[in-house]
């Protein structure tokens, strides 16, 4: 487990947000908030998909106007959470204060200022005494986009000095706590610190600096994102790798990944994300496959794509299933899984916690897999048997002969080497 940043706690809707709360993972919909059919139903796709809280941008009154019908049709009876299935909204408020007072009023479950385009400390005030009235709390984001002056000539260029030299990481990262510490001042002031706080960039050694920075600074739960990632394709490496260093250094407490694409993406990646590093237990199978080689001698990529669909639809334990091209490396690779199937010659072993179940040709493998993956998540549910209590331990040359493939290409080899003719051998 990876040791977390102590932070203190907020509660958006049902959901805790830092302390011992798991990470959690946000998206925000894409379409226009005034069109509430359209928004009732991406909302409804992304809580569906995992995400544990959805933001909504609210640039015109019509979008808070609308936030109230919203609301009622996602959060039934007000509530968020357990029977009610209700998700937790949040209102992304830039340049009017009144929207963020207007979005309190209709009943979302936190607000996000931005300090680089609200900036009247009487405005602020009201939208900090609105959310304390009702116990919401209020994410601060200082977007490296957004925070450089952009209205005053003079001091935008006096902001930007210094920026093209050696030290642009230092600079951007100088004037975004310099702006958050400022901002936080007029919370602080007022005794309210239900307070998140985000410091996105496009550029991810600057998000990477910092959140390490900021972490330094406030024990405030920390909204980790790479603003502007671009599509998923260059996107997904933007955003993981500066998540995933953070992440693993125990810093952040809710993330969300910005695709330029469906945000249904965002919560599968986030949720993988925070799967991968044994910061969330997974919903559904975890799929392990081999990236196959000049060994393979099965449809490989066909298969892993059927068993990858077929296991989400089927399977909502996380059993560790694993499809390997042959097993020639197979079995190191996939120690560990609780269901593997080993490729060969048009035909493939199917083992379940280390106990061969089946050989069986190349077009009964998928059905077989996943019948076997069933019967055995049934098991599980009736308590015989343990997720992970078994690892595969396949030891050569059993599977090797039975499979025909990779041994009989060895042996052949070998043979050929030493000069001799060898039959070769069939599954
Ligand atoms: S498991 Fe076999 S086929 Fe797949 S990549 Fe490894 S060696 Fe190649």
């Amino acid at each position: 487990m990876i040791p977390r940043r102590k932070t203190r706690q907020v509660k958006v809707g049902h959901v805790f947000i830092g302390g011992d709360a798991p990470v959690s993972v946000q998206s925000m919909t894409s379409g226009y908030t005034h069109d509430i059919d359209a928004c009732v139903a991406e909302i409804r796709k992304l809580a569906d998909a995992g995400a544990d809280i959805v933001r909504v941008a609210v640039p015109e009154r019509k979008d808070t106007e609308a936030l109230k019908e919203i609301l009622k049709q996602v959060c039934p009876n007000g509530k968020t959470g357990g029977d009610s299935g209700g998700v937790p909204i949040v209102a992304d408020v830039h340049f009017h204060f009144q929207r963020a007072m207007e979005a309190i009023e209709a009943g979302v479950h936190k607000i996000r200022l931005n300090p680089g385009n609200i900036t009247d400390r009487s405005q602020v005030e009201k939208v900090i005494d609105a959310c304390k009235e009702r116990s919401l709390p209020i994410r601060i984001g200082v977007n490296e986009g957004s925070i450089i002056e952009r209205k005053d000539k003079q001091k935008r260029m006096k902001e930007l000095g210094g920026v093209f030299g050696d030290n642009k990481h230092g600079h951007f990262l100088a004037i975004m706590v310099a702006k958050l510490e400022e901002y936080l001042d007029i919370f602080y002031a007022r005794n309210f610190y239900d307070i998140t706080i985000s410091a996105k960039s496009i550029d991810p050694l600057l998000v990477v600096a910092a959140y390490e920075e900021i972490s330094k600074r406030f024990d405030h739960p920390l909204h980790l994102g790479v603003t502007h990632a671009g599509p998923k394709e260059t996107g997904t490496i933007r955003s993981v790798v500066p998540l995933g260093h953070l992440l693993a250094q125990g810093i952040g407490d809710t993330i969300r990944i910005s695709y330029a694409n469906d945000p249904i993406y965002e919560v599968q990646d986030g949720l993988e994300l925070l799967y991968i590093l044994g910061l969330r237990t997974r919903k559904g199978a975890e799929l392990i496959a081999c990236p196959s080689c000049g060994r393979i001698q099965v449809d490989l990529f066909t298969l892993t794509q059927n068993v990858n669909k077929a296991l989400k639809a089927q399977i909502h334990l996380p059993i560790k299933v694993a499809v390997m091209g042959c097993v020639v490396n197979g079995p190191g690779e996939c120690e560990g899984a609780d269901v593997a199937i080993f490729a060969g010659d048009k035909r493939g072993i199917i083992y379940v916690q280390g106990e061969k179940v089946a050989n069986v040709p190349e077009e009964q493998i998928l059905d077989r897999l996943l019948e076997e993956t069933r019967k055995f998540q049934s098991k599980v549910e009736r308590g015989e048997a343990k997720l992970g209590e078994k690892v595969v331990d396949i030891l050569p040359p059993d599977p090797l002969g039975e499979l025909g493939s990779g041994y009989a290409k060895i042996e052949a080899e070998k043979a050929v080497a030493n000069g001799v003719s060898l039959p070769v051998m069939k599954g």
